[in-house]
């Protein structure tokens, strides 16, 4: 039996979508699409199905040609109506796309990379002789403009000149998409591989760069056009036939029920939280409390969406500072590899887009002004690695403070207007501009980080590589344990006969092997955001409300600086939630709180502690300098303006030092702060023995 006849059709949309028919007659023309789920096609018909898979444009033609045909009950006919195919049963992944896939019916999923602006494509231009205004209509295709070649019209035949007629013609909305591999089918560092996508008519303008998209499409190959001309190389493109953008579930791997069970049964050992933390990056030495760290910024908190609309992120920001050399960069790597959908990137990326997002113009050759997303777009529901953030352009500096806690970027340039989303949480890497850390100098400084972007971190960890013979022999032997291990490994593997017993590799692999499996880890951080949504008891919020206002009593006199902000109490809710989570567990106990309290405080400690006062300070993230300190430098500032008045606009150094002595400085410390304010531009010295204040 002839399956692809209109009478087939007819009778499966009267079989299964006469209501969405009706339905749609009554929008129709503002809605052109009736949507069809392919098990349906299946059910009714397994040759049709076939047959759509095998043959789309020819079946498409008979099948919309019976939609558009379609007997309505009403006085209206769905003339211009789509006919879009959804949830076809396999997905073939873009890497794996080959020329068996060309002209055959297929859908893809990834993440929309760059999209370019809705333009009108002519699809029927119009033309009119020059000479006896002749009209002929001729079809375009292939993105090529096509003119009559000579007039119809017997009597005339001139070979031009033909004018188009733009009322006459006909127009569709048309818009490119770039599709990538979702971060989360990437393994090891893979490069996401990309596929361009036509839309046209109302799929044109349906999706923004960052959204997962499940594509249904013929893929279609056109010719390469080089200098020379034509080449034998095609390159692929998908007609996009239905776009579907699944939420939820598809962004989350797959648990299958073992591995579920074995998630439970990890959940159960009361070491869970040591388990967790010592299978983060057991390559690298030490970093207990990093690790902590980014055993909750996998697991992350809660996002809260309030009835005022407002949304609270969940996501934990974690930065960490420090020395080269000391392992930042791996730990990165090794955290993007451990979260369910990552994205390693650096602060230098060569993508227009950068951390954020860009409009760059000609992106596919036609001139349109194409939107692409960056990484913290790409990132979306993930975790995004920043390495070298020092190292961001201005752009992106700019708009990283909205993507952090807003968590969108908004771009408005050359009429495009967006607005992405970031639904990610932010794990950077910084490197000193000196190259080592300053402890002397803020830490807004030393990174080139406005103290507006730092306090939107979570937690900061200031890394130092201070030479320390116990430390660095635990280092030495730990590397080269690592190291041994591998060579182990290799020789067992690669030298035929060799004598080196599995065992010994695996003892030797001891040290640096995870208590869990990456990708069981990796399943388990997916099951915790996914099923675990944990809630303060009141034992637990009492400890963080005390311990919240003992660090601000700190500034109730008012001598004393203001310490922590209300962002602080935020951080310590979303860790405390991430605590639980780690338990699999929807209480959060007071334990919970006393471990991210800990985490917190050494935390402050490295960046925000005033050694001289013994107090937290927030000025000293948001400023660099601690209040005790600007205290004492407006003193010197006030005792370098006396001298100055006294003598004729300029300060003698020698009375500055016996001054500020008398004060309680020593000259050493005044030495300090007046090279400082030197190189701030706040004081010069117009002779070696006088300054003055600029
Ligand atoms: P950074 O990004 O901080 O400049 P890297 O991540 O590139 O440093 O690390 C440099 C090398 O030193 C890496 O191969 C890393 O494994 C090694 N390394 C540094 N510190 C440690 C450590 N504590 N334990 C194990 N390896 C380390
Ligand atoms: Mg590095």
């Amino acid at each position: 039996m002839e399956t692809n006849t209109s009478a087939r059709w007819e009778k499966f949309f009267n079989r299964y979508y006469l209501g969405d028919i009706l339905a749609l007659a009554n929008e129709y023309p503002e809605k052109r699409s009736l949507y069809v789920d392919f098990v349906n096609i299946e059910k009714f018909d397994p040759d049709m199905a076939e047959e759509l898979l095998e043959h789309p444009n020819r079946v498409f033609e008979v099948a919309e040609g019976a939609l558009r045909n379609f007997a309505l009950p009403i006085d209206k006919t769905l003339s211009s109506a789509h006919l879009r195919v959804m949830n076809l049963p396999q997905k073939v992944s873009i890497r794996d796309l080959r020329s068996v896939h060309i002209s055959k019916l297929i859908a893809i999923e990834g993440l929309v990379r760059m999209a370019t602006e809705v333009r009108p494509k002519l699809l029927v231009a119009a033309f009119e002789c020059n000479g006896c205004h002749e009209t002929m209509y001729i079809t375009q295709a292939d993105g090529r403009f096509v003119e009559p070649y000579m007039c119809k019209n017997d009597e005339c035949g001139r070979k031009g000149p033909f004018k188009i007629k733009l009322t006459d013609s006909e127009f569709v909305d048309a818009q490119k998409l770039r599709v990538q591999e979702s971060p989360e089918d990437l393994r090891g560092g893979e490069q996401p591989q990309t596929l361009d996508i036509n839309t046209e008519d109302d799929l044109a303008g349906i999706v923004s760069p960052g959204d997962h998209v499940v594509l249904t499409g013929v893929l279609r190959s056109y010719q390469r056009v080089t200098r020379e001309g034509k080449s034998t190389f095609f390159d692929i493109i998908l007609d996009s036939v239905a776009i579907e953008t699944p939420d939820k579930e598809f962004t989350e791997i797959e648990i299958t029920a073992e591995e579920e069970e074995a998630i439970i049964e990890l959940s159960k050992d009361p070491k869970i939280y040591e388990n967790v933390v010592k299978s983060i990056a057991p390559s690298i030495y030490g970093y207990a409390e990093v690790k902590e760290a980014l055993a909750l910024q996998l697991m992350s908190g809660v996002p809260k969406n309030l009835p005022d609309g407002a949304r609270i992120r969940g996501d934990v920001h974690v930065l960490l500072v420090g020395d080269p050399g000391i392992a930042k960069s791996q730990l990165l790597r090794y955290i993007v590899k451990l979260a369910p959908r990552g994205i390693y990137t650096s602060g230098r990326s060569s993508s227009a887009a950068g951390l954020t997002a860009a409009a760059v113009r000609d992106e596919f050759g036609d001139g349109r002004w194409t939107l692409e997303a960056g990484a913290l777009v790409l990132a979306d529901q993930g975790i995004a690695a920043v390495d070298e953030m020092d190292k961001m352009r201005s752009e992106d500096r700019s708009a990283i403070h909205e993507a952090m806690e807003q968590q969108t970027i908004s771009i408005a340039k050359a009429g495009i207007m967006a607005t992405l989303k970031s639904r990610c949480s932010l794990l950077g890497a910084a490197n000193p501009k000196y190259g080592r850390f300053d402890p002397y100098e803020g830490i807004a400084q030393q990174i080139k980080m406005a103290p507006a972007l730092l306090s939107r971190f979570d937690l900061i960890f200031v890394l130092k590589d201070e030479p320390d013979v116990g430390r660095d022999s635990a280092i030495a032997s730990h590397i080269l344990g690592a190291h041994h291990a591998g060579e182990l490994h290799a020789h067992r593997i690669n030298v035929p006969g060799s004598e080196i017993t599995q065992s010994e590799v695996a003892d030797a692999m001891e040290v640096v092997t995870p208590e869990i499996d990456p990708d069981l880890l990796r399943k388990y951080v997916a099951y915790a955001k996914r099923k675990v949504y944990p809630i303060l008891n009141d034992d637990a919020r009492d400890r963080l409300i005390g311990f919240y206002l003992g660090l601000r009593k700190q500034g109730e006199d008012r001598d004393s600086p203001v310490p922590v902000t209300a962002r602080q109490l935020e951080a310590l809710v979303r860790l405390c939630e991430a605590s639980a989570r780690i338990r699999l567990c929807e209480g959060i106990t007071i334990d919970d709180s006393e471990r991210v309290i800990k985490i917190v405080e050494s935390c402050l400690r490295q960046v925000a502690y005033d050694a001289e006062t013994g107090m937290f300070d927030a000025d000293i993230i948001t400023t660099g300098v601690s209040k005790s300190q600007r205290d004492k430098i407006k003193v010197l500032r006030n005792i370098i303006r006396d001298l100055e008045a006294e003598h004729s606009g300029m300060a003698p150094k020698e009375d500055v030092y016996t001054r500020a002595e008398a004060e309680g400085f020593d000259k050493a410390y005044v030495e300090d702060v007046l090279g400082r304010l030197k190189t701030q531009g706040e004081l010069y010295e117009p002779t070696p023995e006088y300054v003055r204040l600029t």
